[in-house]
């Protein structure tokens, strides 16, 4: 899948695409990043994105022209051949958009193309999210300074849904969420540490019994940390 970021930032991606899962993503030929800079589509000396609000009031607001261009260019410059573009969705990351669950990561896994846009500031003016946008993103009900980290968590939360990526595709299918349950307790090696033991259910080799252990357990914390999931 491709995923293009449009941001002020780019340099704050360099933090986790160059280790880990999304390093190897790359390198597989699982995800294509496109990094792009918003101030190379403004046209003033000062390169700015943004603008003082109509109607008064605190902060500024990211202009449309640089966020049109941007986006157009990016459907264009990233279009396969001359039979046409990806299939693509154009997201907002907005503490306003709709709350990143794992079913909206897995939605969001399956598209050839996803473009993200990052505010900052107030935000964006309202013509980019009517117009030019697909759907917006929120990771949780609070506020941060800017749109970069969102993108990351959205990018890190779907990666792992694209086939190939996790190496083993078992590892979605059991963890939290995704059966409306948190998961089971791990435990590894030593047996006995500082005195505290591993569960021998978990020694015994019995793989229904431990099944149906884990079963157990991953219900008893969901009730104790988390009821609202089990309503
Ligand atoms: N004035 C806006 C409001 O009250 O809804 C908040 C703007 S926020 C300071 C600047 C940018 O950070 C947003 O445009 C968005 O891109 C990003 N952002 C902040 N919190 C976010 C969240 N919880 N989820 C996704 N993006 C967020």
């Amino acid at each position: 899948m491709r995923v293009d970021v449009v941001t002020i930032f780019p340099g704050m991606f360099d933090a986790i695409l160059g280790e880990s899962m999304m390093k190897r993503a790359q390198e597989n030929g699982h995800l294509s990043l496109g990094l792009w800079d918003l101030r190379d589509y403004t046209h003033d000396s000062h390169r700015s994105v943004d603008d003082r609000p109509y109607g008064g009031g605190p902060g500024m607001v990211m202009k449309p022209q640089p966020l049109f261009d941007a986006v157009e260019d990016i459907k264009q410059k990233t279009s396969e051949g001359p039979s046409g573009q990806l299939k693509s969705q154009t997201i907002l990351l907005s503490p306003q958009g709709e709350k990143l669950t794992t079913s909206l990561a897995q939605e969001l896994a399956v598209q050839e193309q996803l473009i993200m846009v990052c505010g900052h500031y107030e935000g964006v003016d309202e013509r980019v999210r009517t117009e030019l946008i697909d759907r917006s993103v929120s990771i949780g009900d609070y506020v941060l300074t800017g749109g970069e980290l969102p993108a990351m968590v959205l990018i890190d939360a779907l990666m792992r849904y694209v086939p190939g990526v996790l190496g083993h595709e078992k590892a979605t299918e059991e963890e939290s969420f995704a059966q409306g349950m948190l998961e089971y307790p791990h435990y590894t090696r030593p047996q006995d540490f500082k005195g505290m033991q591993v569960p021998q259910v978990l020694l015994s080799g019995d793989h229904e019994e431990i099944a149906r252990w884990r079963k157990e357990q991953a219900y008893l914390r969901t009730k104790k940390l988390r009821p609202d999931l089990l309503s």
